[in-house]
């Protein structure tokens, strides 16, 4: 048969109809299309359409109140050809098997985009963690690793913090983990999850890994486009982990953040309120530490979300969920660069559209891969029972994003490609070379 597959033939033989609104088939429509584009295999393709493993548990909850709830939580294993799963765990009210799938399938290609050593996986758990008290929180944690058991382990699928999740979280996942070991077998063992706390487990760097990660990879690729660091305007769609770092490295660099959206609320840049060119970046993460949202910032002035999107910046950075930019909003941007913070924020029409209006995106799989990196690097000072410097973990994640970075530009050049595409072929390069070095088992 041709290498030569069409993707609705191909959904077919794998049961399944192809759906334009699916986060996955969305997901794996890009993979297909890459792999299309460098003649990778069919029969790499068929394997890469379908994770290898989906685990979904069902387990129960004690809440404070003495009374039980039984909550469902999810593992997807996608690929390990190029080592042990990795991916974070997400605690939300609206996950669902699709789209963790959607997630452990780019886990695996952003694994591959940087050359880590390191498979594919997402997992999570449909809550509302806001709406949780603490104790809840540990007791479902605990609960959620033991169900996980032996599918989880340091040499095997190695969790990390998601949406919802935090250092503290997986502080809970490793001690659990090490508590159900045989004594004899614990060391080591808390390398089961990476984004731990410094104190037990951690990494320097990790907390700000994937902000640090974006700023490096627009170090590469921002001069291509004829920006300077030092003089871009940019906005924030989220202001949690990836946001707020990724807002206040870049204002460190000489950047002015003009405008943040998060659940919320949005606030905008107002010269009569802030000493510099753009919103205090520091005081804004604080005033969200504090508050829980960049709403009533005393530093900015609240707008709609409507105006927040028509703002003009050079940089529009979204930084929270998935599917955030799309056909009914993605014409009101006034932005010359969009810059995935996070995971498959542009659905595929509008990224269609914004190819159209000569609109660059810098896709996620690059750009937030800063998160994996240093999580990679934490799981190699677990497993050789090391801490490394700060200086150390920084250069090491520079070395490998700033490689990341060229390889997929080089790509883009060679096969006259968008940025998307080239990522996407570039992790596919590496996986096809490594399926055919090692063979498809047996
Ligand atoms: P987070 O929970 O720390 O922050 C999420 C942010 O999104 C918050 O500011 C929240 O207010 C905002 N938000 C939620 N719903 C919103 C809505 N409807 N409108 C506007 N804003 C909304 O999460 P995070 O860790 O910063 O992750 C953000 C994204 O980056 C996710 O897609 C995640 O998968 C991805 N990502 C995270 C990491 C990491 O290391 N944390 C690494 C790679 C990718």
């Amino acid at each position: 048969m041709s290498d030569r597959l069409d993707i609705a033939d191909l959904f077919e033989e794998l049961g399944y109809e192809y759906r334009q609104d699916n986060l996955y088939h969305q997901t794996i429509r890009s993979v297909l299309d890459a792999a299309e584009r460098i003649g990778l295999p069919r029969s790499l393709r068929l394997i890469l359409a379908q994770p290898k493993n989906e685990l979904m548990v069902h387990f129960p909850v004690k809440l404070d109140s003495g009374e039980h709830r039984l909550v469902k939580g999810y593992r997807v294993q996608h690929n390990n050809v190029l080592g042990p799963y990795k991916g974070g765990i997400r605690y939300h009210a609206a996950t669902s098997l699709d789209h963790v799938k959607a997630l452990a399938a780019l886990m695996t290609m952003k694994c591959a985009v940087a050359r880590l050593p390191l498979g594919g996986a997402k997992g999570g758990v449909k809550i509302d963690p806001h709406a949780m008290s603490c104790e809840e929180l540990r007791g479902l944690t605990r609960r959620f690793t033991s169900a996980l058991g032996t599918n989880i382990g340091p040499a095997y699928d190695i969790p990390a913090p998601d949406v919802g999740t935090n250092a503290q979280t997986m502080a809970w996942m490793a001690d659990t983990f090490i508590n159900l070991r045989d004594p004899h077998d614990r060391v080591g063992a808390r390398g089961v999850v990476t984004g731990k706390p410094l104190e037990f487990g951690g990494s320097h760097g990790r907390e700000q890994a994937t902000g640090q990660g974006l700023v490096y990879v627009l170090e590469e690729l921002l001069p291509e486009l004829g920006l300077d660091m030092m003089n871009v305007t940019f906005s924030l769609i989220g202001y949690g982990n990836v946001g707020s770092w990724a807002g206040r490295l870049l204002t460190r660099r000489g950047a002015a953040l003009r405008a943040v959206m998060d659940h919320e609320g949005a606030i905008v840049y107002d010269s009569a309120k802030s000493s510099g060119e753009g919103l205090d970046a520091d005081a804004l993460a604080e005033h969200v530490k504090q508050t829980g949202s960049v709403v009533g910032f005393p530093g900015g002035e609240p707008i709609s979300e409507e105006d927040f999107y028509r703002h003009q910046v050079d940089l529009l950075i979204p930084a929270a969920l998935e599917q955030m930019i799309h056909v009914e909003n993605v014409d009101l941007l006034d932005c010359k660069v969009v810059v995935e913070g996070a995971n498959a924020p542009v659905t595929p029409l509008a990224d269609e559209r914004l190819a159209e209006r000569g609109i660059t995106v810098l896709p996620a799989i690059l750009v937030n891969v800063g998160g994996v990196t240093v999580s990679y690097l934490e799981w190699k000072q677990n497993r050789q029972c090391e801490t490394w410097v700060p200086e150390h973990v920084d250069r090491e994640m520079k070395r490998l994003l700033v490689s990341a970075a060229q390889r997929v530009k080089h790509t883009s050049d060679t096969l006259g490609c968008d940025l998307r595409t080239a990522a996407y072929c570039s992790a596919l390069e590496h996986i096809g070379e490594v399926y055919a070095l090692r063979g498809i088992f047996p």
